[in-house]
């Protein structure tokens, strides 16, 4: 009997179902090509779910997910849900899987392609030899502290806690760790512990646990305002940076413009045991969706760390890598990644999923 994955689809909003589309019929084709099968389950996320159910995060969808064994999601989000008085917001069914299934981590790898190094707004000499993986943590930070207003007119006043507890910096640390002994074995933790408590713990902790349990990796600590610099100036002194939920938002978008394109990046987010959710770094894309013309490639690759790092299925994963990396240096371009004021046409969504497809061997 082959082996059979079950998947839960998560397309969401905007280009969401575009991409997860192009996706699926990658997967296909690589576990023909390596003998196993995939099922797949859609379920509802997003403000689509708002428009069907009321909830951006029916039971439902938690429940298909927790029964899988990997999530491949699009993306939630965009204008018609954008209301700051609305109920609720699609962003919740995100936050809200992410803590249902306790995916504390979020692995962002930045690696540009050597074929898009012009792509980038950087010099090709500052990120040529980039290689970064940020650990940005997910369940904690300002996102789930208490947030309210108080008081009326100018006075007005509104909060938002920043929380950490022990656990949640220790879980995150040691999973960098072993990502860094993997690698290059050096790791970074990024904090702002001049100015923050929780940024204090955060130290506190990491440096705890990298004395005890992980001597051998190399390990250094910045702020996250010199970390914004560094990221432009010295790329290649980073390997695996570890943060808190609010500066891995910020700073893995930062870091996402070094390989020039939002289209190109996957992450994955992962829990100690468990689904893990894969998904590009870029948004529901708004201004562009429904056209075809969104960029398959990141929804593609996250597919590809869904093979690597839930279903232990790495040639499979290699069989995509090696697709993406012939389509680039065959100079093949969805618009977002084709050089400006070129005479090449640049590719729609299905026509770069297709060029993907002949190039998997
Ligand atoms: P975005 O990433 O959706 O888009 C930013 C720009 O990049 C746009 O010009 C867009 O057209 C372009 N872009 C993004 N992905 C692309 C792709 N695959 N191919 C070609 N071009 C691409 O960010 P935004 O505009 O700030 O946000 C739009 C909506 O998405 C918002 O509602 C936001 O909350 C939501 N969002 C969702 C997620 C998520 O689901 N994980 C992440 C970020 C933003």
């Amino acid at each position: 009997m082959p082996k059979t994955y079950s998947i839960v689809l998560l397309p969401g909003d905007g280009i969401g179902p575009e991409i997860v589309a192009g996706a699926v019929r990658v997967l296909d084709r690589v576990a023909e090509l390596e003998g196993f099968s995939l099922t797949y389950s859609e379920q509802l996320i997003g403000g689509i779910s708002i428009d069907t159910t009321g909830d951006p995060l029916p039971p439902a969808t938690v429940d298909a997910c927790r029964a899988s064994d990997a999530i491949l999601l699009g993306a939630v989000g965009g204008p018609k849900w954008d209301d700051p008085t609305a109920k609720t917001r699609p962003e919740v069914g995100l936050l809200g899987i992410r803590k249902a299934l306790s995916l504390f981590a979020n692995l962002r790898p930045i690696v540009p392609f050597e074929e898009l190094l012009d792509a980038s707004p950087l010099k090709r000499e500052v990120i040529e030899g980039t290689d970064i993986l940020f650990v940005r943590e997910l369940t904690g930070d300002v996102y789930f502290g208490e947030s309210g207003r108080t008081g009326s007119g100018a006075e007005e006043t509104a909060f938002q806690n920043m929380v950490y507890s022990v656990s949640e910096v220790e879980r995150v640390v040691r999973l960098a760790a072993r990502a860094a002994q993997q690698r290059r074995n050096h790791l970074t933790s990024v904090d702002k512990a001049n100015v923050l408590e929780p940024s204090r713990l955060w130290r506190q902790v990491a440096q705890r646990v990298m004395t005890e349990e992980f001597p051998d990796v190399r390990y250094d600590v910045v702020l996250v305002d010199a970390m914004a610099m560094h990221l432009l100036s010295r790329p290649r002194d980073f390997d695996v940076v570890v943060t808190a939920n609010l500066f891995g938002d910020i700073l893995t978008d930062e870091a996402s413009m070094l390989p020039g394109s939002l289209g190109m990046l996957p992450s994955a987010s992962l829990g100690d045991s468990g689904p893990g959710l894969y998904e590009p770094i870029h948004g529901s894309a708004p201004d562009i969706a429904g056209q075809g013309i969104a960029n398959p490639l990141a929804t593609i690759l996250a597919a590809s760390m869904m093979l690597r790092h839930s279903l232990a299925e790495p040639a499979a994963a290699e069989r995509i890598e090696q697709a993406v990396r012939q389509v680039l240096a065959d100079g093949l371009r969805t618009a977002d990644i084709a050089p400006q004021g070129g005479n090449v046409r640049p590719l729609k969504t299905a026509e770069m999923v297709a060029a993907v497809l002949t190039r998997i061997s």
